[in-house]
């Protein structure tokens, strides 16, 4: 199953790379072939080209629209060497064979990226290059097809292990990756137009990414794992600039994208917020005058969670908030930006990885989520819904004061980005518990005011910092029972979508216990 390739067609908008290949290629005695700037480039380092339109008989037209799609072409890719009528075929019209494709697309996604227009992002679809990578990944039985400069070397290599011919194995890896580039391009194309289109529904969408970097494992080291980026502009972890550091893993990857989604929740006028992630939950989450004193009350919430802990910052990070972070082992930090005394402090904790971003998310920026489940993959809009004051409806007796107002809106701005049942204590600006992921909203109300009270103990409180505080839960309460908890623990005032069958029940027993409750009218469900 050894094919030798004697002639190939090199039609490439990235050009990387190209004059070695193309020398490469001749010095094994292969005929090159190629399209206008692809084989102007090839002409000037000094290499015999000959040019598609000459092997078409058709000029180049429409603006490159049409260049090679034709007969002359996709027949040299599509016949099958071994059968008589596609050989009768070629020998009729003078088609030769085209043993090696290489192409790489029109910049679709890169384009896009720019924040091009709407004609310009239109011209750069490619059209006759995908056309030939599908049809010689098709021919894979004869033909090699390579859409990757980095796949060059590769092919040189096994060239020269076949004695100028590629196995079997080869082109079918070739076509293999060949689909997976045209599908996520003809997804990207599609992604953009829905956008453009203004429309995030997930429907009728196709899956685009582009390998970002292959992973040294995934969630565990037996696990194989890769990350791919969607070509979003959003500021985040797939867009950041890491300064320093070993490579993020995968899980890195996951918690540092939940630490910057959560602390983007706070923006410029919320003043300075710092968010402690681990296992993608929040183990702190505070506001404060400055940073460094947001990151210490974040940290003080559970210290012992935050040991190994993804740290997000609102802000620009200073050279003494990174010291205070230094104090302990850190996993990542993520910050619009970090100033030069910052990067000095973590140059010397050279595992800490340091990440910037330009600046924040934007929570109300329309975008989909995308989880797997066996067989398939769940799509939908991402949680974008938030609240303001004028949207609470005070359902107790008491309504709430001010400042447990302006702590209700905090702690439920934090329980969106806690896994459900999700139960937040905070006081002043900070948390002071948090209960994620049980299956029962009992117990995350529990889990939540045992966390309190150890804080208590780790700082020497005179009491639980539950006491006094409030409570926002990601959903309403089905029964009093864990709004009895959190009362229990010491809230003051709570916060939640409200909606229950018993809500009655769950009001009467907040009016019983002196509660003040509001309702959101909202869920922030997060699995
Ligand atoms: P060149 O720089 O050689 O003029 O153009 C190379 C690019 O043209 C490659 O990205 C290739 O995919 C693309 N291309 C090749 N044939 C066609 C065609 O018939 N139509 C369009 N739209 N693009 C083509």
């Amino acid at each position: 199953d050894i094919q030798p390739i004697r002639r190939a067609l090199l039609s490439v908008s990235d050009k990387t790379g190209l004059i070695d290949l193309g020398r490469a290629l001749a010095d094994r005695g292969v005929e090159l072939l190629s399209t206008g700037g692809t084989a102007k480039a090839l002409r000037e380092a000094g290499l015999e080209v000959r040019d598609v339109s000459d092997v078409t008989g058709f000029p180049e037209m429409m603006d490159g629209r049409v260049k090679t799609l034709h007969p002359m072409v996709h027949g040299g890719l599509l016949a099958l060497r071994d059968n008589d009528d596609h050989r009768a075929a070629m020998e009729t019209h003078g088609i030769g064979a085209i043993d090696l494709l290489v192409v790489n697309l029109y910049p679709f996604e890169e384009t896009v990226a720019k924040g091009a227009d709407y004609d310009t992002c239109i011209e750069n679809i490619d059209i006759g290059g995908p056309a030939m990578i599908r049809a010689a990944a098709k021919n894979h039985a004869f033909v090699n097809v390579v859409v990757d400069v980095a796949d060059y070397e590769a092919l040189l290599a096994e060239l020269d292990a076949n004695d100028g011919g590629t196995a079997l194995a080869f082109r079918q890896r070739l076509a293999q990756i060949a689909y997976a580039r045209t599908g996520a391009y003809d997804a990207a194309v599609s992604t953009w137009m829905a956008g453009a289109l203004d429309d995030s529904a997930p429907r009728r969408r196709a899956v685009a990414g582009t390998l970002a970097q292959s992973l040294r494992y995934g969630e565990n080291p037996h696990q194989a794992a890769a990350f791919y980026t969607d070509g979003s502009a959003r500021p985040g972890v797939a867009t950041a600039t890491q300064h320093q550091g070993k490579e993020l893993s995968y899980n890195n990857i996951n918690d540092t994208d939940a630490a910057f989604e959560l602390v983007s929740e706070f923006a410029a006028g919320d003043g300075p917020a710092v968010a402690i992630i681990k296992h993608a939950n929040p183990c702190g989450v505070a506001r404060a005058d400055t940073l460094i004193d947001a990151y210490r009350r974040a940290f003080d919430c559970d210290r012992t969670s935050a040991f190994g802990g993804i740290v997000a910052l609102n802000g620009p990070l200073d050279g003494a908030t990174a010291e205070e972070i230094a104090g302990i082992f850190t996993e990542v930090v993520i910050a619009p930006e970090a100033d030069d005394d910052a990067r000095a402090v973590f140059a010397a904790k050279k595992n800490l990885r340091l990440l910037t971003t330009g600046a924040l998310a934007d929570p109300r920026a329309a975008a989909l989520t995308i989880r797997q489940v066996s067989g398939g993959y769940l799509m939908q809009d991402k949680d974008t819904g938030f609240v303001t004051e004028a949207d609470l409806k005070v359902v107790t007796k008491r309504a709430p004061d001010a400042r447990e107002m302006a702590d209700l809106l905090f702690a439920w701005k934090v329980a969106k980005h806690v896994k459900s049942n999700a139960i937040v204590y905070a006081r002043d600006g900070a948390t002071v518990g948090v209960g994620a992921g049980q299956m029962s909203r009992v117990d995350s109300a529990n889990i939540a005011a045992i966390k309190a009270q150890r804080m208590a103990d780790v700082l020497g409180l005179p009491e639980s910092p539950a006491k006094g505080a409030v409570v926002a839960s990601d959903a309403f309460f089905p029964f009093a029972d864990g709004l009895m908890e959190a009362a229990a623990a010491g809230a003051t005032a709570v916060i939640q979508p409200g909606g229950s069958m018993r809500d009655a029940e769950v009001i009467a027993a907040a009016d019983e216990a002196g509660l003040a409750m509001v309702f959101t009218g909202l869920r922030h469900f997060r699995h």
